[in-house]
């Protein structure tokens, strides 16, 4: 069941509309503003129904509010009012909110504005959702990954916090896909990735697929040593899951990881560090594959084999 919010200073309205809504939707009613605005933030309503005229702040200065915050600006809002002018209603719209109703309403009339814009919304969601996934994998995909790349590195870069990135990929994939066909590496590609992402699991890391048979990785706040150390864990599990490759070149499959970990500083690029990453990656490819090598905050190398 959707989550709708509804926040109005007045019991009986509150409760009016909540009998008209509560068959089809799980409502939350708060009272006052303040109250609605820690309730909007908690979260993961489909649908706020805000009336305008309330003690203390309006409903038009909680929208603005609600506009201001990452996790309640997407959420549509309706206002409720029985200021029945043509000017409260422009600014209504104009900060934002998706509809307006005003009192007293039509039963029918609010269920089906609201039915539409819940539905409205849930599409949006949708769409967000498919556009930053991977369809085969299921994980993060490439745009995704540039969006959250460069938010993170700039965080790091104010926290002065540690920032690995790390590129993997899985060892004779063409091989693979001579040999076993198309669908087969698919099922391959699919299966890595189920595997790290179960090893990358802190709120603090991030896993995506770069493309083909690439990925990448970041983790925040850890050190080369652990960072290096988990990815090793990591590459062996991929193993350890004793997929078949081609006998003729290797039992299983296997990835190869080229890490860095940095502090980012202003003389440093995102860029850079990701390129340097990537040579790692050739290296442990250079070195024999299914390893991992990694450089560190001093510029050394770490090496697994
Ligand atoms: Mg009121």
């Amino acid at each position: 069941m959707e989550k709708i919010l509804i926040v109005d200073d007045s019991i009986l309205q509150a409760s009016k509309l909540k009998s008209i809504l509560e068959e089809e939707y799980d409502i939350t009613v708060a009272h006052s503003p303040e109250a609605g605005l820690n309730l909007a933030r908690e979260g993961h309503f489909s649908l706020i129904l805000l009336d305008v005229v309330m003690p203390g702040m309006d409903g038009f200065t909680l929208l603005k509010k609600l506009q201001e915050e990452i996790i309640t600006q997407n959420v549509p809002v309706i206002l409720i009012t029985s200021l029945a002018d043509v000017q409260n209603e422009q600014t209504g719209l104009i900060l934002g909110a998706v509809d307006y109703i005003i009192k007293p309403f039509n039963p029918l009339i609010v269920k089906a504005r609201v039915n539409t814009h819940v539905k409205l919304y849930s599409y949006r969601k949708q769409i967000e959702y498919q556009s930053m996934t991977d369809q085969l994998t299921g994980v993060a995909n490439r745009r995704q990954y540039d969006l959250h790349s460069a938010q993170k590195w700039k965080e790091c870069l104010r926290l002065k916090l540690p920032f690995s990135v790390c590129m993997f990929d899985i060892d004779r994939f063409k091989l693979y896909n001579d040999t076993f066909g198309h669908p087969a590496g698919d099922k391959v590609i699919a299966s890595v990735a189920k595997c790290v992402s179960s090893h990358l699991r802190r709120s603090t890391d991030f896993f995506a697929r770069y493309g083909g048979e690439e990925f990448v990785a970041l983790l925040v706040g850890d050190g080369s040593d652990k960072s290096f150390n988990h990815f090793k864990a990591v590459r062996q599990a991929v193993e350890d899951l004793h997929i078949p490759h081609d006998p003729s070149v290797a039992p299983w499959v296997t990835v190869s990881v080229g890490g860095v970990t940095v502090v980012p500083n202003e003389d440093l690029h995102y860029d850079s560090v990701l390129k340097m990453a990537d040579t790692m990656l050739y290296d442990a490819k250079k070195e024999g594959r299914n390893r991992v090598v990694w450089v560190t905050e001093n510029m050394k190398q770490l090496r697994e084999k």
